[in-house]
């Protein structure tokens, strides 16, 4: 069992870590990137770009005969969120695309 004293140092290493990961993750530039992804509108397939560059939700379901298997937004030059989920790319700014997603300005990221 805790007694008080254990608990004041339990929640105080808590903090500490807490207080060392969210600085971390600032320091990488990594909340602001998620931040503005969650509040970004996600492109929509009516979009005149996603139209144009034939944007879909997911790679898997594009007839495109530009597609590649396995290129996907998420492995794009262009795409700047995380792996999973949605994320801001260059092409369209203000919005976010699927991690999943794929359209034909797909650009290998570059090895390395
Ligand atoms: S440019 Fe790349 S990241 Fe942007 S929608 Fe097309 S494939 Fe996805």
């Amino acid at each position: 069992m805790f007694d008080a004293d254990q608990n004041k140092a339990t929640r105080r290493n808590f903090l500490k870590i807490a207080t060392g990961v969210t600085a971390t993750a600032l320091g990488l530039g990594i909340m602001p990137r998620f931040a503005e992804a969650f509040s970004m509108p996600h492109v929509t397939l009516n979009d005149p770009t996603a139209k144009a560059m034939n944007y879909v939700e997911d790679a898997s379901t594009t007839s495109n005969t530009l597609h590649k298997v396995g290129s996907a937004c998420a492995n794009c030059q262009l795409y700047m969120g995380a792996a999973s989920g949605y994320g801001p790319c260059q092409l369209y700014p203000g919005k976010a695309v699927s991690s999943k997603g794929w359209c034909t300005s797909y650009t290998p990221k570059a090895a390395g």
